[in-house]
């Protein structure tokens, strides 16, 4: 059987539905390969979804690595601001948190899923859930697409790839889009899990599992030489370390690099030294543990750093000798993970790499190789840092390549 499409959008994320809700008057076809849409946006912020930030967009632009221009006219095109309304102005009310991230009132993700499915189904999109893809082929001469199922051909002028990436693959992103993209020509930038928890050597802090420390400055050396410092809060796991500094940098971190915590409020580690030594000299008779107290350090955390120094918290400063004093204020103020692994496709909340930017037009979504073929999302190179950046970044991908389809349109004939 052969159906035909003006528009045929592959994948019901957030990216998918955006587009097939943007586009007008158009027959379009919107394929899910599982039986319901959005499983991934539903685990998104804990089920929470932190669909958006409210930072400026300069701000947001910074989020995304490099690739930062790239989204600049998506990003324009539908701002943060622009997502807040669009949920608002459909009954859904929003929480902008202390930390700018955006949530639906509810907290509740199912809410902002509604929205975007309600839309469609009123724009009038056909949505065809369980649908396997065998192929698609670019027809040159029709200027159209083949999408071949098991039972149906579809045949469509325009395609939106919205397939998502490789990670949380029981959400139905397994990287069907990338195999897709390249039968089409396109390149695919090497994937690698991102926004991931780094596993370190000889981890010692299985004991702090659900503790969080707040803006602890971290150092990145590789072979011996610091190559960059992050700042934010840590979560120690019982088998890593994780939390949002760790997350969002873990793009850049690669294994073999040694990590240095320091857990002090000092910026400079010379100056928390010159402090601590001062501190050891002047206070003779106090015991080790009254003088550590002030440091503002989680006790649970200075007992493991004290172990680890061989130093025994009830002697007195005047009894600590150079070797623990050297260790200690090592381990306080750069305490060392050589990194083991970085998590896997299966603990990633995001692909880095994927469909080249280079050949995708930014102003448009649309591919610079075949006319009328389109991509949107997590399919294309591009990974945000947590906090909405990347659910956002859907949505907009989402809507400028429906605005385009509909500044298009007029002048093709299109099926019927
Ligand atoms: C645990 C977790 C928590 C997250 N929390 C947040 C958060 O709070 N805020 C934030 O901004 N980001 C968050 N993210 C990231 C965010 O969810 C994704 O970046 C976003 O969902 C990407 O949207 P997308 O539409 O491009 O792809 P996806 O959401 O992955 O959707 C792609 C869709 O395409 C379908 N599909 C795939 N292949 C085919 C095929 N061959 N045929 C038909 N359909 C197909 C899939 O089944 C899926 O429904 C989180 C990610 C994870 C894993």
């Amino acid at each position: 059987m052969i159906k035909r499409y003006d528009v045929i959008v592959i994948g019901a994320g957030p990216a998918g539905l955006f587009s097939a809700l943007s586009i007008k008057n158009k027959n379009i076809l919107l394929l899910e390969k599982n039986s319901a849409p959005g499983k991934k946006l539903l685990i998104s912020g804990a089920g929470q979804c932190n669909f958006t930030n409210n930072c400026s967009i300069d701000e947001f632009l910074k989020k995304y690595g490099n690739k930062g221009s790239f989204l600049k006219p998506a990003l324009y095109n539908f701002t943060n601001k622009d997502s807040i309304e669009f949920f608002k102005q459909f009954g859904v009310d929003y929480n902008i948190r202390e930390d700018n991230k955006v949530f639906p009132k509810s907290y509740k993700a199912i809410d902002i899923l509604n929205v975007l499915l309600d839309k469609c189904i009123e724009n009038k999109v056909e949505i065809k859930y369980k649908s396997i893809i065998n192929d698609i082929e670019f027809d040159k001469d029709n200027e159209s697409f083949n999408i071949k199922t098991p039972d149906i051909l579809y045949i469509c002028k325009y395609l939106i790839i919205a397939t998502g990436g490789k990670s949380y693959p029981q959400t139905g992103s397994t990287g069907d889009g990338y195999i897709f993209a390249k039968k089409l020509g396109h390149s695919i930038v090497t994937l690698v899990p991102a926004l991931t928890p780094v596993k370190v050597e000889d981890y010692k802090f299985e004991e702090l599992s659900g503790i969080s420390l707040k803006n602890v400055t971290i150092t990145q050396w590789k072979n011996n030489k610091k190559i960059n410092n992050f700042n934010g809060d840590i979560l120690f796991t019982h088998k890593n370390i994780s939390g949002p500094v760790i997350i969002n940098n873990s793009r850049y971190i690669e294994v073999g690099d040694v990590l240095k915590l320091n857990f002090t409020d000092f910026n400079n580690i010379e100056d928390f030294k010159k402090y601590f030594e001062d501190k050891i000299v002047s206070s003779g008779k106090l015991r080790i543990k009254t003088i550590i107290k002030d440091l503002n350090i989680p006790k649970r955390l200075i007992d493991i750093i004290l172990k680890l120094s061989n130093v025994d918290q009830d002697k007195t400063c005047s009894e600590l000798n150079k070797n623990g004093r050297k260790k200690l204020m090592e381990y306080l103020s750069s305490f060392p993970l050589k990194v083991r692994a970085l998590g896997n496709f299966n603990i990633a909340m995001v692909t880095k790499g994927g469909v080249s930017t280079k050949e995708i037009n930014s102003k448009s979504m649309e591919s610079k190789i075949i006319k009328n073929l389109y991509f949107a999302g997590e399919v294309i190179d591009i990974d945000g840092d947590t906090g909405g950046f990347n659910i956002q970044a859907a949505f907009s991908m989402g809507k400028l390549a429906g605005d385009n389809i509909n500044s298009k349109l007029i002048s093709f004939d299109c099926y019927k």
